[in-house]
């Protein structure tokens, strides 16, 4: 499909005459086109098209459908009849009263010519460009970052369910890439054995520990026949980049293991791969299960950032999508780059703890001078929560000497730098046994022959502190 040359639109006369007439106390698409008129040009697109062929539906008008449609939860047969049939529409899309709209098809083809052309950030891109030259986008002042989980076009499925859709799966593709090897390697049981989704519940209605037991033993000696054939010799070798296999592979491996009998054996517990790294479907090998409080679900999590300015509207200013799995505090680097990228780094940015660690609160001050606010992270060791004076921030810290004094007035006997277990500097401080054997405080300070305090280096431990003492204040919880 090609595109046409592109002009910029006005609302036709009589499409904008009725639609001021009918909505004569406003309107939210017609506040629209009034301030931004085409929000999209058909330019934008033009990449994602080719040079001949037949004049495809401008792209810039469906990409403004599509936002339509997103607003307002529209299939895309809806959103064609509205377009068909919504003067506020046509006044949007500065289309004429007799306009007879388009196929819906044309909208999940625009879409798929979108991700093809790896386009997906082009309409936030420009609806941001078209912010900007508004004034409704301010740089460094506040925003806020918060995520949410996003599910997977899948079915969520079980690890029994799981193995025989992969099988499933490796069978229907091969059953159109090589169909004629496949007549040859199939058994014949497996045509009655894979013809539908196995279901297990019903699988599991009567008898069930031993069915899935049996179920488990047979689905897995077929993935392993299968593969062994894929793997053969004789087996065209183009065969084992066949995308569906890898994915069989992949379920295979993280499913069974080889017993010393040379079969395989479900895995169970420990020996099941975490779910960071776990396939839960074989169609989008992507997705991963996870867990947030009482929301479990097989998907992605996306990170959205937007203004909270007082004099602004709230308008999104990154879009950031991780695995299910993702820690959100391992993305909040990337939303800064990316912001920078836009010239977008706020001043303030809001977050909850998830999105905290105080290497970010020192980095990002550093990086982006911008101030991360959210909760402080309290120390949660059991003399902190004990309450009775032997937390480490009663212990008095001399940087220059590198010496602590602890509560009973002694001071530390060894000052070691070390790195944690996630390889960030630290100190570890000890007081000596013999200071501590006779210590009235002893009970309350450690359980071990002699204390010893761990804390960050210099810059981060400052950090902490601060972070602790600001969030006590007023200002803090006006925020
Ligand atoms: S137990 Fe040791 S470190 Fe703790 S207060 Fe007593 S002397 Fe100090």
């Amino acid at each position: 499909m090609s595109l046409k040359d592109s002009h910029p639109r006005s609302v036709p006369e009589d499409t904008a005459r009725i639609a001021k007439a009918i909505f004569n106390k406003g309107h939210r698409y017609l506040l629209l086109r009034d301030t931004f008129g085409d929000f999209f040009d058909s330019d934008d697109f033009r990449t994602l098209f080719h040079v001949e062929g037949r004049p495809a539906v401008d792209p810039a008008q469906l990409a403004l459908i599509t936002l339509v449609q997103f607003a307002e939860n529209l299939s895309d047969e809806r959103a064609a009849d509205a377009v068909r049939a919504r003067i506020d529409l046509k006044y949007l899309l500065a289309l004429p009263l007799d306009h007879p709209g388009f196929d819906a098809s044309v909208l999940s083809e625009f879409r798929t010519r979108l991700m093809n052309g790896h386009g997906e950030q082009l309409l936030f891109e420009r609806l941001l460009e078209r912010f900007r030259a508004q004034q409704l986008l301010r740089a460094r002042g506040r925003q806020r970052t918060d995520s949410t989980h996003v599910l997977a076009a899948v079915r969520a499925l079980n690890r029994v369910s799981l193995v025989s859709e992969t099988f499933r799966h490796a069978l229907n593709v091969l059953a159109i890439a090589a169909p004629d090897w496949l007549v040859e390697h199939t058994q014949k049981e497996w045509v009655q054995r894979y013809a539908s989704h196995f279901d297990l519940q019903v699988e599991v209605a009567e008898g069930w520990q031993t069915r899935r037991e049996a179920l488990l033993v047979q689905v897995g000696a077929d993935g392993h026949q299968l593969l062994t054939d894929v793997l053969a010799q004789d087996a065209p070798p183009w065969l084992r980049e066949v995308p569906a296999i890898s994915v069989l592979w992949k379920v295979w491996l993280q499913n069974f293991t080889p017993t010393e009998a040379g079969r395989l054996r479900w895995r169970t517990g420990d020996e099941i791969p975490p779910s960071a790294d776990f396939v839960s479907s074989p169609y989008d090998v992507d997705a991963r299960y996870s867990k947030k409080r009482s929301t479990s679900w097989v998907g992605y999590k996306v990170h959205l950032t937007e203004m909270c300015d007082d004099d602004l509207p709230l308008l999104i200013t990154n879009v950031e999508t991780s695995p299910a799995t993702t820690q959100d505090v391992d993305v909040l680097e990337d939303v800064h780059d990316h912001l920078a990228a836009r010239v977008l780094l706020p001043e303030s940015h809001l977050v909850n703890l998830g999105y905290l660690s105080t290497g970010l609160l020192v980095s990002e001050q550093k990086a982006h001078q911008l101030k991360l606010i959210g909760p402080a992270r309290s120390d949660e060791r059991w003399q902190a929560r004990a309450g009775k004076g032997c937390a480490a921030e009663h212990f008095k810290i001399d940087w220059e000497a590198q010496t602590l004094t602890c509560p009973a007035g002694q001071v530390s006997a060894s000052w070691t730098d070390a790195l944690d277990a996630r390889q960030r500097a630290v100190v570890k401080i000890k007081f000596s046994s013999t200071q501590c054997k006779n210590c009235a405080l002893k009970v309350d300070c450690t359980t071990a022959a002699r204390r010893t305090v761990t804390i960050q280096e210099k810059e981060r431990h400052l950090a902490v502190l601060a972070w602790r003492s600001w969030a006590q204040t007023q200002e803090f919880a006006a925020l």
